[in-house]
């Protein structure tokens, strides 16, 4: 299957060919771990979740190298651990801040676990990075890219000529929109940190340049050096970390030598009334919030997935009305037909089915997960568990079903099959599939007359089969037999 992603460096849609398809690698800005997720945070957490699931599908669950970090060095988390410190709290600064980060941590990851969100292969806290932070930065200023002035080092912007290239911006452009801070420690108002000072009470590392603390641009480019390497497939964030977080990213990154990001994707905005949903403008609601009202995670899920991720998106009481009627009625059907997580995992495991072609074909064409959504409509026409097979198939890829076994109604017809019975059965089908691949067609067609007989749905696609026990499943036939 071909995946063809949007790459924001080049302004196309390209196939995506992974560097090393035994080890496809992606990095994903995180959150700075300051306070609960609102909901525009759990977009680009959303989008590169359904990547990342993709990505497992198509290389392998063990080929994909997700790696999102934690931001843990910010002056909101050292305000609340220094006014925790004032009003008697025991432990040092460094200990505080700390205490701060693993409770915000833990917030995020309960709700983007609710959210039905694979945790990534690694989640790097940039204060644990420190020393590949010094080094790097030690290394541009040892090749002249970078400067040391009062404590603080800076990057040259003007030595790095492709700087611009992501978002297409031109330095003078740049600094005519004033973007930039001037500061007497600056050579050129365009030079941006990479270490600074820090103050006696706040949490400090030390270094060549003094005590003090790393940028934040620097902190990507360290951790996903560290973790994926010098060159990797993928690298994604919000579309508002475009400038200057990830430019400022790319020119580190490369002026140290590092190839850096083939691919960079950016989600685009969760909006209030036109406007980006932020903490700094107060509009904004949290993950939390929706879900203490009683909006279960799938249906945040489905509706963030409805509208292609680089387009801007309002959430509203209507989606979420009818995401939550549409999904609950596909859920009503898989369980009348008993679908469970055992069955699921069956569907999971054939690595010759590569699910519904059209539904596949539309996650591979740059995330269209409204096309897939759409083309789940149709799936979920169908009347027999075989029929629905695809369907169930295609939720699974999407994470809209966060616990099968809650769909079951009648435990006699899945997980609580004994083992025996599921391995019996998985034999039967494998001689079959031997027949059928020795051309003895009567060997292979008494086989699935044995199966139908014991109330077994056999569902063949794509060169493969798997099975799912039908309405009239009946074990005891199943000994008889053996
Ligand atoms: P922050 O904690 O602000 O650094 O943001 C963490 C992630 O959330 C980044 O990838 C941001 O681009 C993303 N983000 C922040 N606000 C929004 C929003 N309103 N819509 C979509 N993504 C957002
Ligand atoms: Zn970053």
């Amino acid at each position: 299957m071909t995946i063809t992603l949007y790459n924001t460096a080049t302004r196309r849609k390209e196939a995506f060919e992974p560097l090393d398809p035994e080890n496809v690698r992606m990095y994903v800005c995180g959150p700075t771990v300051y306070d609960r997720a609102h909901l525009g945070n759990a977009r680009p957490v959303l989008v590169f979740d359904v990547l990342y699931r993709l990505l497992r599908h198509t290389y392998g669950a063990d080929h994909v190298t997700y790696v999102r970090n934690f931001t843990d060095v910010d002056d909101k988390i050292n305000a609340t651990a220094l006014a925790r410190k004032e009003a008697g709290a025991p432990g040092t600064i460094e200990e505080l801040v700390r205490e701060r980060s693993d409770e915000t941590i833990g917030w995020y990851h309960a709700d983007m676990d609710a959210l039905g969100t694979l945790r990534p292969n690694a989640e790097p806290r940039a204060t644990e990075y420190i020393d590949q932070m010094v080094a790097m930065i030690s290394q541009l200023i040892a090749d002249d890219f970078a400067y040391e002035n009062d404590g603080h080092v800076l990057f040259r912007v003007r030595k790095y000529a492709e700087y611009g290239a992501l978002s297409g911006r031109s330095v003078d452009d740049m600094i005519a929109g004033a973007r930039v801070e001037v500061a007497p420690y600056k050579e050129d108002p365009m030079d941006f940190v990479l270490w600074k000072p820090s103050t006696d009470e706040l949490p400090g590392w030390n270094s060549p340049w003094g005590r003090g603390r790393p940028g934040w641009h620097i902190e990507c480019s360290a951790m996903a050096h560290d973790l994926l390497g010098a060159e990797f497939d993928i690298h994604g964030g919000g579309n508002d970390l475009q400038f200057p977080h990830h430019e400022n990213e790319i020119a580190q990154s490369r002026c140290a030598g590092h190839g850096f990001a083939k691919v960079w994707m950016h989600n685009e905005m969760l909006q209030v009334e036109g406007k980006k949903m932020s903490k700094s403008l107060g509009n904004f609601f949290t993950v939390r919030d929706l879900l203490e009202k009683g909006v279960p995670g799938e249906v945040i899920r489905f509706v963030m997935l409805s509208t292609h991720y680089r387009k801007p998106m309002d959430w509203t009481e209507k989606k979420r009305a009818e995401a939550e009627k549409t999904l609950m009625g596909w859920l009503n059907t898989l369980q009348k037909h008993g679908f469970s997580s055992k069955m699921v995992e069956r569907l999971r495991d054939m690595d010759r089915w590569n699910g519904d072609p059209e539904f596949m074909g539309a996650l591979g064409n740059d995330l269209n997960t409204p096309g897939a959504l759409a083309r789940l409509h149709v799936l979920s026409k169908a009347h027999t568990a075989e029929g629905l097979a695809p369907m169930a198939h295609a939720l699974d890829t999407l994470g809209l079903v966060s616990d099968w076994d809650l769909l079951d109604l009648s435990p006699s017809q899945n997980d609580e099959m004994e083992d025996w019975i599921v391995v019996a059965i998985d034999r039967l089908l494998e001689e079959r599939s031997s027949a059928r691949a020795e051309k003895n067609w009567a060997e292979a067609d008494r086989l699935r007359d044995v199966l139908n007989v014991i109330g077994v749905q056999v569902t063949d696609i794509g060169g493969s089969a798997t099975w799912l026990p039908g309405p009239d499943f009946d074990p005891s036939k199943l000994e008889a037999l053996l």
